[in-house]
Formats: C-alpha cells, structure tokens, sequence
C-alpha cells in the first residue's frame, strides 16, 4: 500500500513536470503587461496622524484642524517605480484626488513625492516650510499658510488646494520665479498643461488651476472652492 501510495506520488510529479499548462501559466506571468506592478511598492511616506499633524501652526483653528484627512496615495516616480505617500486634505477632497491619482498613474505622469510638509526635511524653525516643500520638488496639499506673496490665508490653509511637481510647474510672478532656479518648461516631463489629462481631470471635477490666472501664473497650483 505504502509503496502503490510513493509509486503513485512520483506518477503525479512526473505528470504535473510535463503537463504544458505550467509552462503556459508562465509564459503569462511573464507577458503581464504592467511588469511593475508585481515589484514591490516603495514607501515615501507612512505617517500617523500625530505625525503628519506634528508642527502644525498653533494659530490654525480647530474646525480646520478636524477637516484635514490623511490620504494614502500610489504613484509613478522618475525612477519608472511605484511609490506610496500621503496627502493631507479637506475631506471633502478625498475622492477627487483619488481621481486625480488614479489617472496619474494611468498616464505613467512622474511625480517626484508626496509628503506632508510636517516631514522633518520640510521643518525651518521647526515649522512646516513650504519654501523647503518646493525646493525638494514635492507634491503637498494642506499647510496652514498665507498665498504666496500675500497677507490672506491660502487655500492651502483650509486643504482645499494641492502644489504638483512644484519645480516642473513653478510660481511666476513679474520676476519671481519659485522654487528658486525653476523653469516652466511645457515639453518636460511632469509638466502641467492646458491639455493634459490631470488639468483636464482636475477642472472637471470642478477645481481652478493657476495655470490659467492672468495676474501670475502658479503651473504647480489646484484648488476648490467649497459649495455654497
Ligand atoms: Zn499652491
């Protein structure tokens, strides 16, 4: 019985060593047409809600405090790899975004990072600094800020905008150009334009891009005013 019960073992290895659907599963694996996908998922960012709140201006209200929710996005970078980070956002952003993210990664758009701004290689003075955010070319949405070369609080303050590639789409005003060194190049790689997908997406879904202001152009910028 023992020896029919080995005898038999061996019959079914030698059939499955054979048999073409193996060889056929493989060739298939190795056909998968998004090879990248089975590498595995480099993480950017990972943070707690303790830490991604870490440094927060103490001046922020506490009704937007409670708004912001952590977003764990995916995206392609430079490096042709996938990456994991986080956004914080109003709430009430979270699908769009995820929208946003979605046709990104569809369309193979590299984008640098995305990291809260509460990262200690954003901190000046311990504080989120946005000029440190831009200068490392990342991706961020909430920071309880003035606009940029203004005294009102900027849409960012509330999380109800998002700067992309900040040195690919940079902030153009007269003279200014930030991040420092930055050139609006259509042609480049992660640059925002009129026609691109992500603009599109964005303005269907009813945000505002600074790439179509007339005063400045901010490429980097989308925001969403709430409904009212
Ligand atoms: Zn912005």
């Amino acid at each position: 019985m023992i020896k029919f019960v080995r005898s038999g073992c061996l019959l079914l290895l030698l059939f499955l060593a054979v048999m073409p659907g193996i060889s056929i599963s493989k060739a298939a694996y190795a056909e998968t047409p998004s090879p990248w996908i089975s590498e595995s998922l480099i993480i950017d960012s990972n943070m707690t809600e303790k830490e991604a709140f870490d440094g927060l201006d103490p001046k922020c209200p506490e009704e937007i405090r409670k708004q912001q929710r952590i977003v764990t996005v995916k995206y392609y970078s430079s490096d042709k790899k996938i990456h994991q980070g986080q956004l914080l956002i109003d709430g009430e952003l979270e699908n769009d975004i995820r929208t946003v993210f979605e046709v990104a990664l569809k369309e193979r758009f590299p984008i640098c990072s995305v990291i809260p701004i509460s990262d200690k290689r954003f901190r000046k003075d311990d504080r989120w600094s946005d000029d440190l955010s831009m200068e490392a070319n990342n991706t961020s949405a909430f920071n309880y800020r003035l606009s940029t070369g203004s005294t009102q609080l900027s849409k960012h303050a509330y999380g109800r905008a998002i700067d992309i590639n900040p040195f690919q789409n940079p902030y153009i005003k007269e003279r200014i150009i930030l991040p420092q060194g930055a050139k609006y190049d259509p042609t480049a790689e992660g640059t925002m334009t009129a026609d691109h997908p992500i603009v599109r997406t964005f303005l269907r879904l009813g945000w505002e891009w600074g790439g179509n202001w007339t005063t400045l152009k901010d490429y980097q910028h989308f925001e969403k005013s709430p409904k009212n």
